[in-house]
């Protein structure tokens, strides 16, 4: 059914009475309340959705497409309730690249699972040997997601789960369950009963998932520390695991490159989202010769961007989701202003703003070994160093633990690429950041994670590979 508005929506998902009240980020009003499920919610989840599983895995490729297609039709017809709520919950506008164009995505991507022929491979055949390898679906998959694309990220997790006769149990961010729980009711509409189960429950709802012995594969987004605790956890049943985690993604200018004509790309490329994105634009390292006028072009685009309440359809930045990311951004940026670097945009918040809002800030003339550049603000602060050439910048972007994307900004083309290959990302764009795409795979190097996610790769990690010889 269509869902007039988001009220509407949180109703057939609210419990009638009690529950956690999660409030706006924006405003601090009461966005909706939550039903606390706990470790044996868990335990009637995971039964319910390995109950299920044979019989979505039977039901076959055609069918599974079919059934997806059609709750990416259910997504569509409650696009404005889902990006309202989600507006509210999660504090993104709905204008500008946020909430609509993130459901937006959530219906894309659930297509995109859909796209692709996941046939058998031979391996071998020579006449006197035949081998070929085959994907199977794996069993159950636990998904455990964090809150600054929580239905996009969400739909990454499960589309391609469902599509290969996987059945799912999700454990949404405690940030922003409403907006999880929300979309699963609205896939639920259209899928069979219990082939997609969500418990929304805290981090002990997630260790339990992580070590469950009837989870097959745990698909996780979240930070690296989490990352890790849940690759120990998942140890015992041997589990697999793709792994999308933190990112110190930068961004490199060339010395041919036009300032003027990327400082838009830059910015979105950095602040998107406000900043609460994996793989956006989180140190920017630019050469002396053209520093200023980047500098400059930057600062003008940024400061004509509108921040402020999600629902306001002017603003396309909003708040940071909760005060612990608040207080991150703003202890990385007091320690960057306290060190001596400059201010070109922001650093100055209203500490009596009703919401969790940290303006639009650019931090010019610091120190690469300075904090707000080597830890992931996670939030509207760009540091923009300064280097003397292109092989001072490779070395600090290399010089991390972390290797989600980056991005080589230049007018020649060629040189981009020979820059590119000598940067440590699972992702190097070429004058853009962050602009992923369902059918390109998309995965992070060294301490951002592995395993690839989009894409026929995608599809094939969340199956068994089976080699059948003879
Ligand atoms: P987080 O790691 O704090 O939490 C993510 C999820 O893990 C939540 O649902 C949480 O309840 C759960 N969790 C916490 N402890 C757990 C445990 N011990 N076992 C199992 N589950 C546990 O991350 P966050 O703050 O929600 O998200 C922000 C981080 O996510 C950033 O570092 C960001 O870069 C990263 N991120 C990465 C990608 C990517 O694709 N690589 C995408 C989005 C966000």
């Amino acid at each position: 059914m269509a869902y007039a508005n988001a009220q509407e929506l949180l109703d057939a998902i609210q419990p009638a009475t009690g529950g956690t009240e999660i409030l706006d980020p924006a405003t601090g009003e009461l966005v909706g309340r939550v039903a606390e499920q706990s470790a044996a919610d868990l335990d009637a989840a995971v039964a319910s959705a390995k109950a299920a599983q044979p019989a979505w895995d039977a039901l076959g490729h055609e069918e599974r497409k079919r059934l997806l297609n059609a709750a990416a039709d259910n997504i569509e017809a409650n696009a404005e309730a889902l990006a309202e709520l989600l507006s509210r919950e999660q504090g993104k506008p709905l204008n500008g690249p946020n909430a609509r164009f993130e459901v937006g995505g959530a219906a894309a991507w659930l297509r995109a699972a859909t796209a692709y022929e996941v046939e058998p491979e031979v391996v071998v055949d020579d006449g006197e040997t035949y081998a070929a390898k085959h994907y199977r679906a794996l069993g159950v998959v636990g998904a455990i997601g964090p809150w600054n694309w929580p239905m996009m990220i969400s739909i990454w997790q499960l589309a391609p789960s469902l599509r290969m006769g996987n059945t799912v149990v999700m454990k949404p961010s405690e940030y922003t369950p409403l907006s999880v729980l929300a979309l699963v009711h609205v896939l639920n509409e259209v899928l069979p009963a219990d082939v997609l189960n969500i418990v929304a429950g805290g981090r002990e709802v997630g260790e339990k998932l992580s070590g469950h012995p009837d989870i097959a594969k745990i698909m996780f987004t979240g930070s690296t520390p989490t990352g890790k605790a849940i690759i120990r956890s998942s140890a015992d049943t041997v589990k697999r695991l793709t792994m999308e985690l933190g990112g110190n993604d930068a961004g490199i200018v060339l010395e041919d490159a036009d300032p003027q004509a990327i400082a838009e790309d830059l910015f979105w490329g950095a602040f998107i989202n406000t900043g609460q994105t994996c793989a956006a634009l989180k140190r920017l390292y630019v050469p002396e010769s053209i520093y200023d006028a980047v500098c400059d072009a930057l600062a003008n685009v940024a400061a004509k961007m509108p921040m402020g309440v999600g629902l306001d359809e002017n603003n396309v930045l909003g708040p940071l989701q909760n005060k612990a990311q608040y207080d991150i951004v703003a202890s990385l940026v007091k320690d960057a202003v306290d060190s001596g670097a400059k201010v070109l945009l922001g650093a100055n918040p209203d500490e009596n703003a009703a919401g969790y809002f940290y303006p639009t800030t650019l931090i010019a003339d610091i120190d690469p070994s300075n904090r707000l550049v080597v830890e992931e603000q996670f939030g509207p602060a760009l540091p923009i160093i300064k280097v003397k050439d292109t092989a001072e910048a490779i070395k600090h972007a290399n010089a991390l633990e972390v290797g989600l994307g980056a991005s080589v900004w230049s007018s020649n083309r060629e040189q981009a690429l020979e820059v590119a290959a000598q940067i440590q990302a699972g992702t190097v764009w070429i004058n853009s950041h962050g602009t992923i795409d369902p059918r390109i795979p998309f995965g992070g190097a060294k301490q951002s994670g592995y395993g690839l996610e989009f894409g026929l790769d995608g599809l094939k990690s969340l199956a068994q590979p089976q080699i059948i010889k003879g």
